[in-house]
């Protein structure tokens, strides 16, 4: 029989969930092994693919304390978030200045922050990553986790991390128990140069078929994300480019006076994942492979690097990392963010597209109010900023 190869920390995915929190916990000592399935050259990297990705405060003040992102990232300050809905009331417009920050957040392309990611990974001597390597099975006893790849390779950690997505075998195998929803619903993504569009300026666009995002990326172009019924989302994909610009046309509103040179479409079946309680014995999920979220308001890939920050700070004095208490207190320190987070994208993500006319009278009031109230804006805010109590500490603002 080989022998085991030890770790403190084994997290299986080595996606943008998986890969922040071997950052971290590198940076705070930890002797921390990655399995990652997909070669990291191939062009079907799951994580790291041409999706732009809104990230927003809180999660630029965790990328940047990990030393992830710096200046030198290309990515698009957003300082303006339009909200508005097709053939009803109720349209709100969000200014940072407005509420005391320069911007709400930045829209990067995941492809660019990966490669951040896989450079801050590798200059950490900490971090051994297996890759392409997959988790096989694991078994978990007092004092560890015995971890078999696909190789025939053995490891032995602390502690176990399910960073795998949404269909984590982890999740399943360690008995967290879940809920899974299909919402028929596929998420498109293009990006395209706009004839004209306001600057550092986002825009949220709720229609009876499904929510139409426009996010400011780099050279003027906007990134498009074009949400339907699964049907039509196949449909839209074998469109012509001059048919798709016509379309787009007709569901954008007003806002844009046209649209010219589309790029290459990808498409996402959407589902939405709930893990209330995310750990099992000697084992963790976060990200994806605990909570998936609809990318209606962009908040996924936020509220997974919260649940990085948050195991940071849960093992923070942790010297086997495993131990049932710090588990337990990640999941008391995660609790509020993850109920909350899910509830309200999942809101969002039906109360829009309920085809009852009461509920979309409704949804067009709650937006109305939204625009009129301070205090409701204040809310919508702060989730848009990643805002939620209690805030980890590598999420707070620095002066
Ligand atoms: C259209 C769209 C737009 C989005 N926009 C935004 C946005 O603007 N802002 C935002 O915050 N979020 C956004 N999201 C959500 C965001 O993309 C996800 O939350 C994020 O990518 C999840 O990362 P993850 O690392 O948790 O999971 P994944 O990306 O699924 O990574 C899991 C990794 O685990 C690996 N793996 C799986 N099984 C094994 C195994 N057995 N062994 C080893 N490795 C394994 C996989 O290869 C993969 O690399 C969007 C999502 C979509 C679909």
């Amino acid at each position: 029989m080989s022998a085991r190869i030890e770790h403190d920390v084994v997290i299986a995915g080595g996606g943008l969930a998986g890969a922040s929190l071997a950052v971290g916990l590198a940076r705070q000592g930890f002797d921390v092994a990655v399995i990652e399935a997909v070669d990291r050259e191939a062009d079907h990297q799951p994580s790291y693919d041409d999706r732009t990705l809104v990230i927003n405060r809180a999660s630029l003040n965790i990328l940047g304390a990990l030393e992830i992102i710096d200046d030198d990232l290309a990515r698009c300050p957003i300082r303006t978030i339009e909200i508005t809905r097709a053939g009803g009331f109720g349209r709100v417009r969000l200014e940072a200045e407005r509420h005391g920050v320069d911007r709400f957040g930045e829209v990067v392309v995941a492809r660019e922050l990966g490669n951040r990611l896989l450079a801050a990974m590798k200059a950490c001597a900490e971090i051994t990553e297996y890759c392409p390597e997959r988790l096989e099975t694991f078994a978990a006893d007092d004092d560890g986790v015995d971890v078999r790849l696909a190789s025939g390779t053995q490891l032995r950690g602390r502690l176990l991390v399910a960073a795998d997505g949404t269909r984590s075998s982890i999740r399943q195998a360690a008995g967290m128990a879940s809920d899974l929803h299909d919402y028929r619903q596929s998420a498109m993504i293009f990006n395209v140069r706009p004839r004209s569009a306001a600057e550092a300026t986002a825009h949220e666009r709720f229609t009876p078929a499904g929510p139409l995002a426009f996010l400011p990326q780099p050279e003027g172009r906007l990134g498009v994300v074009w949400i339907d019924a699964n049907e039509r989302i196949d449909e839209a994909m074998g469109w012509s480019d001059d048919e798709l610009i016509a379309r787009l046309v007709e569901r954008a509103g007003s806002a844009f006076q046209g649209f010219e040179r589309p790029g290459k479409r990808a498409r996402y079946p959407l589902v939405l994942l709930r893990t209330p309680t995310p750990i099992g014995a000697r084992t963790v999920a976060i990200g994806n492979a605990a909570n998936t979220v609809h990318p209606v308001s962009a908040q996924g890939f936020n509220l997974g690097l919260r649940d990085v920050a948050g195991l940071l700070d849960a093992l923070a004095d942790a010297r086997d990392p495993g131990a049932p208490a710090w588990l337990a207190r990640y999941v008391k320190l995660r609790a509020d963010d993850q109920a909350e987070t899910v509830r309200y994208t999942d809101t969002l993500a039906r109360t829009f597209t309920n085809p009852s006319l009461p509920f979309r009278l409704g949804a067009g009031l709650g937006l109305a109010a939204h625009g009129v109230l301070p205090g409701l804006q204040r809310r919508l805010v702060r989730a848009a900023m990643g805002f939620r109590e209690p805030v980890p500490t590598l999420a707070r603002e620095r002066a």
